[in-house]
């Protein structure tokens, strides 16, 4: 401003104060997912997020059938058969050493498990969503509750914000989740992963997982001629997985028999390999000063069941379902929320479990455990996978 007094500076600010029913902290699977429901149900809402503009974190997803019912749900667009969305039908195990690779069908309720490039997702989230609505490049300098059900938000950039809801979604590793004592989960409950996309292609509908008992190499197809690749450890530190070379990555990814040499020979195309660690927290719906939290930063999850992204779904469409039932109700609200506890908390540890059951050490192990991968009747691995998304479901309709 040109003229600017203190007293200028506060009418102003008065004067352009926005009135936003929800605001969100956080544009990423929840924040973005969770503004959809809100557009489809015509709260206002504003998006902060400290990144300059929208940007994939990553290579790579799979949305589980309930993620994609959440998402259906929230009136996310799908995109028809498109090449960036894979829908995988089967996954199949096995052992840089053993030809023989497990078959496992996925997916359940007519809706294929989907392998989707996050750029691919992040541009199909943006859709509906209008671009004054999120501010890029910012963060929260301030917050203050004037009552219960009003707070008013200062960000960095001078935008002044009146909201009833504060909704955090800013994921695991937000300093906003100040309980978790991350150095100490990292060596406790912890998995470090590295992720890209490379040019490559895989018969479509087929995702692999190869276990050599000590490393584990997933790779999805995600259009024709790309595929998404991961590469996990189980217990190292984060010091540890750092000093680990690029080249010496990459010859662990060499070794891993056909899928393997396909990748290690495909041209890897401009996305570095990403360093993850991935940790396991206590879930938790509230912060400490009122505002509700979603995703990643309610519950940081393992990534061995690949469902981080769609439990942030699951958790929108929750909190849209008690905004249009109680409306801006933030302890109706919390009490939905927590009524999917018991749901998360079990496939965090099912998630853990997997990824324990998937490193145990040695070759003979890793023999066995596919072997009984391949014993397993089909009755078994169906209900178990109806297990994942059935109890969603069951909200939903009773929503
Ligand atoms: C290697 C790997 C593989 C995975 N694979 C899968 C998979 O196949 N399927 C699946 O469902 N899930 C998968 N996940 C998990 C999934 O990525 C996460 O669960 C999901 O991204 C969580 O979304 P979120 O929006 O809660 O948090 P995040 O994705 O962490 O997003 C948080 C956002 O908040 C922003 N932010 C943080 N602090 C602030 C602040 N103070 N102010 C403003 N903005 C802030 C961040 O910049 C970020 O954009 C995987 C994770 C990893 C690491």
């Amino acid at each position: 401003m040109l003229f600017e007094t203190k007293f200028t500076k506060k009418w102003f600010s008065v004067f352009m104060t926005l009135k936003k029913d929800v605001v969100i902290i956080g544009a990423e699977l929840a924040g973005l997912s969770l503004a959809n429901g809100l557009e489809k149900i015509g709260v206002s809402y504003a998006i902060v997020e400290q990144k300059p503009a929208a940007s994939a974190s990553g290579a790579g997803i799979l949305i589980h059938p309930s993620g994609a019912v959440a998402l259906e749900t929230l009136g996310v667009p799908f995109p028809g058969n498109d090449r960036e969305w894979c829908g995988l039908t089967e996954m199949r195990f096995g052992s840089p050493r053993n030809d023989s690779i497990v078959k496992v069908p996925i997916g359940e309720v007519g809706r294929p498990v989907i392998s989707v490039h996050r750029r691919k997702l992040h541009e199909i989230l943006l859709t509906n969503l209008h671009t004054e609505t999120v501010f890029f490049g910012c963060h929260v300098d301030s917050f203050a509750s004037a009552s219960p059900v009003r707070h008013h938000i200062s960000l960095n950039d001078g935008t002044e914000i009146d909201t009833a809801l504060i909704v955090v979604a800013s994921g695991a590793n937000t300093a906003l989740r100040t309980d978790l004592d991350q150095p100490k989960l990292i060596n406790q409950s912890s998995q470090m992963v590295w992720r890209w996309t490379v040019d490559a292609s895989l018969p479509s509908q087929t995702g692999y997982e190869l276990h050599d008992g000590q490393w584990r190499l997933g790779v999805f197809p995600l259009s024709e001629k790309q595929c998404y690749i991961f590469l996990a450890a189980n217990r190292m530190s984060l010091n540890e997985a750092k000093q680990i070379p690029p080249s010496e990555i990459m010859a662990r990814v060499g070794r891993f028999g056909p899928i393997g040499e396909q990748t290690a020979n495909a041209n890897f195309t401009g996305t570095n390999v990403l360093l993850h660690a991935i940790f396991q927290g206590p879930v938790k719906w509230e912060g400490n000063n009122e505002e509700i939290l979603i995703g990643d930063s309610a519950h940081p999850m393992l990534p061995n069941l690949g469902m981080g992204g769609s439990l942030a779904f699951e958790d929108s469409a929750t909190l849209v379902s008690a905004i249009r039932c109680t409306g801006l109700d933030r302890d109706a609200i919390v009490q939905r929320l927590t009524q999917r506890t018991r749901r998360v908390k079990a496939l965090a540890r099912q998630s853990s479990m997997y990824g324990a059951l998937a490193h145990l050490p040695g070759n003979l192990l890793t023999d066995l455990k596919l072997h009984s991968l391949r014993l397993a009747p089909s009755f078994f691995i169906r209900s178990s996978q109806r297990r994942l998304y059935s109890e969603f479901y069951k909200a939903m309709e009773r929503s």
